[in-house]
């Protein structure tokens, strides 16, 4: 019943379509969204967006109505 917990991936290497290999990247808050916190990831050496990852609020932090 329970998935184990989605471990918060903090990518220290992505591919880069530019440098065509595997680069460090910087992680930078894009949006806040309701459903949680848009992160964009880009390539240390030439700022390309090489990904982005939708981090979901803990469920405990919202309100709920029952
Ligand atoms: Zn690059």
């Amino acid at each position: 019943m329970t998935k184990p917990s989605y471990k918060d991936f903090d990518a220290t290497e992505l591919f880069c379509p530019k440098c065509r290999r595997a680069v460090p990247v910087r992680k930078r808050l894009l949006l806040v969204l309701s459903e949680g916190d848009k992160y964009d990831y880009s390539c240390v050496y030439c700022g390309t967006s090489v990904g982005d990852k939708l981090v979901k609020e803990n469920i405990n932090s919202k309100i709920l109505i029952r």
